[in-house]
């Protein structure tokens, strides 16, 4: 071979490194062949799918020749029904992370810089760097964004700020307040993308959507997902809500057909099942608080979250602990790669995983002091 295919990469291509998801079920069997594995390492909804998402499925399959709906207009609809935004203020994508890519390949150049902050989601430097644009990490505070650190990072290159609220892994959050001060201080040509993927479980006094507050700042950018609370992570549904110009902007470098049919129809379905929501929402309350006394019952330090995931500090053995908690199968999700290596995150799961969780690391914990 005569040519180097990872040097004429482009310079950002070739400073990445992949992004590595939650270990699949299906590999850990093969690996270990071992059964009865849980997964809570990938921030998905334990309770299976909506029933009502299934049925909306289940009707479109003799569609399955077909190209879906390009402007996805029946879940747009729906959203502009349900958020009370219009259909122009909103922009499908395959899963949120669709929108970061897009908004990074309309707004950023090798020239222009991102912002973001110290622990962020993992996917902001992937979009940014992919572009071939610079990007400035602010420092954390208590693993949270530091929105003043934030704010010093911004220049004229500045095009981009991403700020997940809440945060994955850190399960951090920041008050509307705190983020319409952050706001009101930016320069109108700086797009801030606040990305919501958790909103839905948050109840944290002083927490709200910054939906509200779009009309005043034509330069805030909201991203959602289904695949959370709503639990569709598999179809990759998700959208942003901002200025239709801004919408515009981004319907011109999408995928024309980059949410499929299933994912259009079970979107819509599930917007409407409020039942699943609540259960979701209450499975996640119960079982973050199960986690967080499991935590604190076991002397593990865990950072509060809001989220639908907890991460929980093990000290230097924890990437031991995360295999030990493999072979006993259940995969929980090693932040090394965030540079927070003491840590694990653990997803919320229902009551039993929950408990098998915190049984199996109580037994590896107890096994280890006894070597
Ligand atoms: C899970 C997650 C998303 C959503 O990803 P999808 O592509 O919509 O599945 C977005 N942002 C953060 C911070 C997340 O953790």
């Amino acid at each position: 071979m005569t040519c180097d295919y990872i040097q004429l990469a482009t310079p950002g291509v070739q400073g990445l490194t992949p992004y590595v998801p939650g270990k699949p079920v299906e590999e850990l069997e093969r690996e270990l062949g071992i059964a009865n594995i849980i997964k809570l390492a990938s921030n998905e909804n334990p309770l299976g799918p909506s029933p009502k998402a299934l049925a909306a499925i289940t009707q479109h399959l003799n569609e399955l020749t077909r190209y879906p709906d390009g402007n996805g207009y029946r879940l747009k609809q729906a959203l502009s029904r349900h958020l009370g935004v219009s259909a122009e203020e909103i922009t499908l994508g395959n899963g949120s992370n669709d929108i970061l890519d897009l908004l990074a390949r309309a707004y950023l150049t090798p020239e222009s810089e991102a912002v973001y902050a110290q622990y962020a989601f993992a996917v902001y430097p992937i979009s940014v760097q992919a572009v071939g644009a610079r990007h400035q990490v602010a420092p954390a505070r208590d693993y949270g964004h530091d929105l003043a650190a934030m704010r010093e990072r911004i220049n004229d290159h500045t095009r981009l700020v991403f700020i997940a609220n809440p945060n994955n892994p850190t399960g951090t959050w920041l008050t509307q307040d705190a983020l319409e001060a952050f706001v009101s201080d930016m320069p109108e040509r700086v797009l801030v993308v606040i990305d919501e993927a958790y909103a839905e479980y948050v109840e944290a006094p002083g927490y709200a959507s910054m939906l509200p507050l779009l009309q005043r700042f034509p330069n805030v950018v909201i991203t959602r997902t289904f695949s959370k609370a709503y639990g569709l992570a598999a179809l990759r549904v998700g959208y942003s809500v901002s200025h239709p110009d801004v919408a515009n902007v981004l319907n011109r470098v999408r995928n024309p057909f980059n949410v499929d049919i299933f994912a259009l129809a079970a979107a819509e379905a599930v917007l409407n099942d409020h039942d699943y929501l609540q259960r979701s929402l209450a499975c996640n309350r119960a079982g973050l608080a199960q986690l967080a006394d499991g935590f604190s019952a076991l002397g593990l330090p865990y950072i509060p979250s809001v989220a639908n995931f907890i991460s929980v500090q093990l000290g230097p053995d924890a990437g031991e602990i995360y295999q030990a908690l493999l072979h006993k199968g259940v995969i929980v999700r090693p932040l090394a790669g965030y540079a927070m290596p003491e840590h694990l995150r653990v997803t919320v799961g229902t009551e039993a995983e929950n408990a098998r969780c915190l049984q199996a690391l109580q037994d590896i914990l107890a096994e280890r002091r006894a070597q």
